[in-house]
């Protein structure tokens, strides 16, 4: 926990208790006052791989807007009012194929300390309707629990409130730091997994798969909506082999009967975060499948239907068809 050498905080997120919070978690970072987060996040000229190395935090205060349309490439899961915010910005895990990457300039992780400013534009959200939001899209909230609550005050605030449905995204197998709430039917818990060798090779600094299953089978069985999260498959050596074997080890585990729902999706980026991705990582393989660009810019394997029919015939042996979506 003693990782991050230095903590910025920008001028107006000092009296908040997050921001002390934080603080009192990591007494021997050194400490640096900042006009405004962007001062250091966009810096220009900055190595993403190397602040991955050790990053520094930043607690900052978000402004509007708090709520974002979600993206066309990702799945809704049938809800058409489908957002995303971003409390935290990048994580603390290392995934070789991590868009974030592409996306910000720096490895950085910002923390936005007025969490409530975030419920609050939720509420507004929900006077028009019933809303389907993922706060865990741009960082992993459960993997950063120990350091900031986040992933706990998102399940409270959800589960006071009615027409909401929020999704927790995560590869933690940090559970236990959430198994004292009382289980809403307004979360969902969605784990991503990959099998064993893929997530040891290409996600650093996750855990292992094990131990994420032995998590999700605790959840299960206090009771959570669990949703299995099968992306990116990623095309490996032997892949018919390789997730054949991974679907079998996790039905193994879980009870299939109680999954939530589950959802696939082959490796897809858009083309401007692949090409900046690609250039800044020569130290894997991971993009090395012929890849190709398809239409809406997004870059994917030339023959990602087979992969992905593949995986979907493997998995409608564990689940009904209609529990399955991408
Ligand atoms: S867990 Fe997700 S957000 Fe975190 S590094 Fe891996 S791909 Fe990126």
């Amino acid at each position: 926990m003693s990782k991050f050498s230095h903590i910025y905080i920008e001028e107006g997120a000092t009296a908040y208790p997050v921001t002390q919070h934080v603080l009192s978690r990591f007494p021997r970072s050194i400490r640096v006052a900042i006009r405004h987060y962007k001062d250091v996040f966009n810096r220009p000229h900055q190595n993403f791989r190397r602040q991955k190395a050790s990053p520094k935090l930043i607690l900052a205060v978000k402004q509007e807007p708090f709520l974002y349309p979600g993206p066309e490439v990702c799945e809704d899961f049938g809800h058409p009012n489908f957002y995303y915010t971003s409390p935290v910005l990048n994580c603390i895990y290392d995934c070789d194929y991590c868009y974030l990457q592409g996306l910000y300039p720096s490895a950085n992780i910002v923390i936005f300390v007025n969490i409530e400013d975030f419920f609050k534009a939720v509420d507004r959200k929900l006077e028009s309707g019933p809303l389907y939001l993922c706060p865990s899209y741009d960082t992993d909230l459960l993997a950063l629990e120990g350091i900031v609550p986040y992933a706990s005050r998102w399940i409270e605030f959800a589960a006071t409130r009615q027409d909401l449905v929020i999704e927790l995204r995560t590869k933690s197998a940090n559970y236990s730091a959430i198994a004292h709430l009382k289980p809403a039917e307004q979360v969902i818990l969605a784990w991503s997994l990959s099998p064993g060798e893929v997530a040891r090779r290409y996600e650093r600094l996750a855990p292992p798969l094990k131990t994420r299953l032995t998590a999700i089978k605790a959840a299960l069985q206090d009771g959570w909506q669990v949703r299995l999260c099968f992306e990116p498959l990623l095309k490996v050596y032997s892949w018919q082999h390789v997730y054949n074997e991974f679907l079998d080890e996790v039905f193994s585990i879980l009870p299939a009967e109680k999954i939530f729902d589950a959802n696939i999706g082959v490796f897809r980026m858009s083309k401007e975060h692949f090409k900046r991705i690609s250039r800044m990582r020569n130290d894997t393989d991971v993009f090395a499948f012929p890849m190709v660009c398809c239409e809406g810019e997004v870059v994917t394997y030339e023959d990602e239907k087979e992969l992905r029919d593949f995986f979907y015939q493997g998995l409608k042996r564990y689940l009904p068809e209609g529990k399955i979506y991408g």
